[in-house]
């Protein structure tokens, strides 16, 4: 499948690995938008939120456990957000659903 997240995941295209196990990967972003910034997808292929159903919402489960791993990890105590950009309005540019996680500075809300 020609899918970028699939090839880091295979180990096609290298990626600086943060975390990783059986159902999830996480690899530092390569255009950095806070001082941590980490994706963290679901090893298996799933387009985007739009596609998740009962039959792989555990996979997305596991991300967020991730998530709550990579942040005790790297100490985030101070705080983090996760975010996912679902389609064309979103801001998603690829197409193999993740999860960004930011820390380590202070985060704008409302994003815009
Ligand atoms: P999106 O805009 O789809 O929510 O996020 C895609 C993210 O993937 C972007 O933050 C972008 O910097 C990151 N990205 C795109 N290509 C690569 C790559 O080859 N390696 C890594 N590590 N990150 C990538
Ligand atoms: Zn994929």
């Amino acid at each position: 499948m020609d899918c970028l997240f699939c090839k880091i995941v295979a180990g096609e295209i290298p990626s600086k690995k943060v975390y990783e196990n059986e159902w999830v990967y996480a690899f530092e972003d390569i255009a950095p938008q806070a001082p941590f910034h980490v994706i963290i997808i679901p090893k298996e292929h799933i387009v985007s939120a739009a596609e998740i159903s009962s039959k792989n919402s555990h996979l997305i489960a596991k991300v967020y456990e991730a998530v709550a791993q990579i942040a005790k990890e790297n100490g985030l105590e101070n705080g983090f957000r996760v975010v996912n950009n679902c389609g064309a309005d979103g801001g998603q540019t690829v197409g193999h659903i993740h999860f960004h996680l930011l820390a380590r500075r202070n985060l704008a809300w409302p994003p815009g």
